[in-house]
């Protein structure tokens, strides 16, 4: 037995980071950047010597898909040529980011994880860039990391005027000439998108003209349903997930005798120690397959977990601590921790709250935000100094108050509808909920979230519980303020599961009730102290949804009951909001429909009304809460642009909010003016319908 790796964080000392925003401050050169970079490419081959073959080409700068397209020729015309983009690290930078004058490449979540990439825009044909920055291939164990092309299509925005058909075979040839032009090395060709797309018509053909060695690695899901055709590839390596893919176990009687297996049996995903249950899929596999055609490996690239886990919790593995579990698994001399998975039974039983009709605003176009306000630097600082201590909970405590006031002030001013307190006593809200709640574990370590930025999600450790209520205290002073509503705003129990390493020892779907449970006495405790609007966060419901279509359903209908579950209880005066802020809803209206709220947010503004004719067409029977304005971007939008989609839906006024597209949290002063503007629009709304 051998064994592999499928891919490294790119966080080391937070060398990239650095410079990368150093450079974006005019602090630093791009020579720094390539310095940065090498470093860490650097301290990655030497923890990883230990492997039987290491990945390389794994990392980037900023991010492994825009890197893969610009290689491949496909860059939006408003940054410059691919040659150019390829040679000038700037230009390069420039795609995530946007320049004055040109809006950056949109991001989206990468398959169900949490990690965004740069959406590729395809404009021209593809072509093979000159000049690609190869690091070292030399050395016998490498093995160059690609994401394939199938999988890069199914993330582009095709704005080439050719069907996709058309763009796979020419891309496909590109991808050819790069691989065949490559020195005698193993290509890990990654195509975690057939398991959402199926394999296409015409790979088998791209793959029979690679003239270099290829594994074919599935992740994220398992291969059963496209096994058969995956297997008669001329490969000579066949990498599966046993992880997220369990039933990639029923394939071992079928795998081909001339093949190698990279079996994915480490969690890539998750921070605990390899388990029982690690050893017991590693008996099943090495029953069937002969040692020498098998290597072990994390079950994804180990990106998605921080780099070492030294001085956390014993129980803890991260990236470093995975590798060398690998090398013990192969000589024997592994202790492998001991969970019991224990297959807790789930309601069978919907919850639901008793009144069935829903509430409609007695106005037309009512206005609300989504939670939160800019978080200034004072309020950054004085959170920080508060937790280590330096300020007293008083001072903490007035200067939230503060900060509340203002801006409950602010909204009356502008003559926003329903109000909310603006949540300035969380950072992060997933770490707010968590750090106050039993059962989650906060660590050190950091993984990257998208770019340049890196996040610290909590550990699922045990029972989640309340331990006290979390947010009446600001809801119910919020208020005191005021003569008008304010909303109880709280993150939803998949969002909070979803965005947390989840256990390993019950179900992902047994997290979400325990999580609902907790957050259904907030609830209550929010409606004793008056509040009569409750917003319930839910931006994660759609990215976990799993790959595999045979799994959706049974995600759907417990993510969405364990919803339910946290305002079963509230009496029939109370108004239920949820926001997400995603606007991919096609495979999963039903759902949409089933989480039963009054009022539904949603991220519109860059759809552009596309999602709430989606919603309308569907039969979604709350109001909708269109996102007029981007909140990512500091532009004070105009009133002309913000009327057009809500005045062109056929559907009642009153049944239309209009609202940023999520949280003002990362904005500045603008919000103001922004906010301004969209009452404007509002007003404008009103007086056209009557
Ligand atoms: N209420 C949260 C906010 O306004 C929602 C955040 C989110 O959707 N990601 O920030
Ligand atoms: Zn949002």
């Amino acid at each position: 037995m051998k064994i592999t790796n499928l891919g490294f964080p790119n966080v080391y000392k937070s060398l990239i980071k650095k410079a990368v925003e150093g450079f974006w401050r005019g602090k630093r050169s791009k020579e720094d950047i390539i310095k940065a970079e090498n470093e860490v490419i650097e301290f990655n081959a030497d923890v990883q010597s230990n492997l039987d073959l290491q990945p390389v080409f794994d990392i980037d700068v900023y991010d492994r898909l825009l890197r893969t397209s610009v290689m491949f020729g496909i860059v939006p015309e408003r940054f410059g040529s691919p040659e150019e983009t390829n040679r000038d690290i700037g230009i390069y930078l420039s795609i995530p980011r946007g320049t004055e004058r040109e809006k950056a490449s949109s991001m989206v979540k990468w398959f169900n994880t949490n990690y965004h990439v740069v959406q590729p825009e395809i404009e021209h044909d593809p072509k093979l860039v000159s000049g690609i920055r190869l690091s070292d291939l030399s050395g016998k164990n490498k093995k160059l990391a690609l994401i394939g092309p199938l999988t890069l299509l199914s993330y582009a925005i095709n704005n080439s005027g050719q069907s996709n058909v058309e763009l796979f075979k020419k891309l496909s040839k590109t991808y050819i000439s790069f691989i065949n032009s490559l020195p005698d090395v193993i290509v890990q060709l990654e195509e975690p998108s057939f398991i959402t797309e199926g394999i296409p018509e015409d790979y088998r053909g791209f793959i029979g003209l690679l003239e270099r060695k290829i594994h074919l690695h599935i992740y994220f899901g398992a291969a059963n349903s496209f096994a058969e055709e995956l297997f008669s590839f001329p490969v000579a390596g066949i990498g599966l997930d046993f992880i997220d893919g369990d039933s990639n176990l029923e394939l071992l009687n079928k795998f081909p005798s001339d093949k190698t297996l990279i079996a994915g049996i480490i969690n890539g995903r998750n921070v605990w120690r390899a388990s029982t249950g690690t050893k017991e899929i590693l008996e099943k596999i090495t029953e069937k397959i002969p040692e020498e055609r098998l290597y072990i490996s994390p079950s994804c690239s180990l990106q998605h977990v921080p780099l070492t886990s030294e001085g956390e919790a014993e129980i803890f593995s991260f990236a470093l601590e995975k590798l060398k579990e690998l090398e013990a698994i192969k000589n024997g001399t592994i202790n492998y921790i001991d969970i019991q998975y224990e297959d807790v039974p789930l309601p069978t039983e919907d919850y639901s709250r008793s009144k069935k009709t829903y509430w409609v605003s007695d106005i037309s176009y009512p206005t609300t935000t989504i939670g939160t306000f800019p978080q200034t630097p004072e309020l950054r600082k004085i959170r920080k100094d508060w937790k280590s201590g330096v300020v007293s909970d008083d001072e903490y405590e007035e200067f939230i108050k503060d900060y509340i006031r203002l801006w409950i002030s602010r909204q009356e001013e502008l003559g926003i509808d329903i109000l909310v307190h603006g949540e300035p006593e969380r950072a992060d809200m997933v770490q707010y909920f968590a750090e106050l709640l039993e059962g989650f574990t906060t660590i050190k370590g950091s993984v990257q979230s998208y770019g340049t930025r890196h996040v610290r999600p909590p550990v699922i450790s045990g029972k989640i519980k309340r331990k006290k209520p979390m947010t009446v205290k600001w809801a119910k002073y919020a208020q005191s303020l005021t003569e008008k509503s304010v909303k109880g705003i709280i993150t939803g129990p998949v969002t909070m599961v979803q965005w947390s390493f989840p256990r390993e020892d019950i179900s992902k779907n047994a997290q979400f009730y325990e999580m609902a449970e907790a957050l259904a006495e907030e609830v209550d405790d929010l409606i004793k102290a008056g509040i009569k609007h409750i917003q319930i966060d839910e931006p994660a419901l759609r990215e976990g949804l799993p790959l595999e279509h045979s799994k959706r359903e049974h995600y759907l209908r417990h993510a969405v009951n364990a919803f339910r579950l946290v305002y079963a209880n509230v009496p029939d005066d109370v108004v239920v909001h949820s926001h997400m802020c995603f606007s991919e809803f096609t495979d999963i209206m039903e759902a949409i429909k089933e989480m039963g709220v009054d009022v539904l947010s949603i991220e519109d503004s860059k759809a552009k009304g596309k999602t709430a004719d989606f919603l309308k067409e569907g039969g979604f029977p709350g109001s909708i809460g269109l996102g007029v304005f981007d909140v990512h971007s500091p532009r004070i939008p105009q009133v002309e642009e913000m009327i057009t989609i809500p005045d062109s839906l056929n559907i009642d006024p009153k049944k239309i909010w209009i609202n940023p597209d999520c949280g003002l949290k990362t904005r500045g002063d603008e919000a103001y003016t922004q906010l301004k503007k969209m009452m404007e629009a509002a007003l404008r709304l009103r007086e056209d319908t009557k």
